[in-house]
């Protein structure tokens, strides 16, 4: 499988961006790409020829969703005008190579946007513990995985519980997330037995007893990455923003009324949410001592129940 990755901001115009989406296909297919000099018209009629399989994936800066912008448009050439449904050049690219993805059998396009910074390296550390980027690194990439997973081919097999069972566990990131059914870590960062330690409550709220948990893992398991994930149309969230802070959800909810204060925006108070689970932990003196001698990093990040994408949030604590 050829990978193609493409950021917008790597670009200045579709030019650019044709040709060196081209030199990646010439790699595999010299005679239709290596002399390539058209636009994305030219790019994708060529792109019908191909018989490799090849994976296009292209990050957008905005977080409007420009495939399905142009949704309902028929022709390329409807697509094009890109001007008339507000889109830029690279929306258009966008919409037009994810298009050709239906009728290009070998050709698998995928559009996202995220705040993921800068690039992380690709290369594992070969010791059990790993560091903090690196996990990071693999999350992500098995968020990608996840994304683009016709099928699953995870190691759950006897072999593999053994395995654990007699060199224990080294879990190289401890999640705390929600309990909601749709938002299941390993599967969406397509992990394995052993690779995650996870901590899951309503409203990935941190309370003594998840507190507790997360310090075990990183202590006892040395993971060096904590990362609190949030996702969007929490209910937990959504009852707190509703005021119901009595009975018996007033546990969950009256904590993340809390966090959120009078924000009415739920992706936003999902946001503050995380915010405030990730603070609680950093007061800890147990994780603030692993965070400034030890290499641990806590981060959060947002999962999209409509798309399947995890949105890292920019903010970390690090040594
Ligand atoms: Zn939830």
């Amino acid at each position: 499988m050829r990978e193609i990755v493409v950021r917008e901001e790597s670009f200045a115009d579709e030019e650019q961006l044709c040709s060196y989406i081209a030199s990646q296909l010439a790699l595999d297919n010299p005679a239709e790409f290596e002399s390539f000099d058209g636009g994305l018209g030219e790019l994708i009629a060529r792109l019908s020829d191909i018989t490799h399989p090849t994976r296009i994936v292209l990050r957008h800066e905005s977080l409007d969703d420009p495939v399905a912008e142009v949704e309902g448009l028929a022709t390329i050439s409807e697509v094009s005008r890109g001007e008339e449904h507000d889109l830029d050049w690279f929306d258009v690219a966008c919409a037009l190579l994810e298009r050709a993805d239906d009728f290009i059998e070998p050709l698998d396009v995928i559009v996202y946007y995220d705040d993921l910074g800068d690039d992380e390296p690709n290369e594992m550390p070969t010791n059990i513990t790993i560091a903090a980027r690196a996990a990071i690194s693999r999350l992500k990439q098995g968020n990608v995985d996840y994304l683009t997973a016709r099928r699953d081919d995870r190691n759950i097999s006897s072999g593999r519980i053994r395995e654990l069972f007699e060199g224990g566990q080294h879990p190289y990131a401890v999640v705390i997330t929600c309990a909601d059914s749709r938002v299941v870590p390993e599967h969406l960062f397509m992990a394995g037995l052993g690779e995650l330690f996870v901590i899951r409550v309503a409203g990935n709220v941190v309370g003594d007893i998840e507190l507790a948990s997360a310090v075990y893992a990183c202590e006892h398991l040395h993971s060096k990455l904590l990362l609190v994930l949030g996702h969007t149309h929490c209910g937990a969230i959504e009852s707190a923003m509703a005021g119901e802070a009595h009975g018996p959800v007033a546990a969950v909810t009256s904590r993340i009324a809390e966090c959120i204060g009078d924000e009415r925006d739920p992706y936003v108070a999902s946001v503050l949410n995380v915010r405030a689970a990730i603070e609680t932990l950093a007061a800890n003196d147990e994780l603030h001592h692993l965070v400034s001698e030890d290499g641990l990093e806590i981060h959060g990040a947002i999962y999209h129940t409509h798309s399947g994408v995890v949105d890292f949030l920019d903010e970390c604590i690090r040594a």
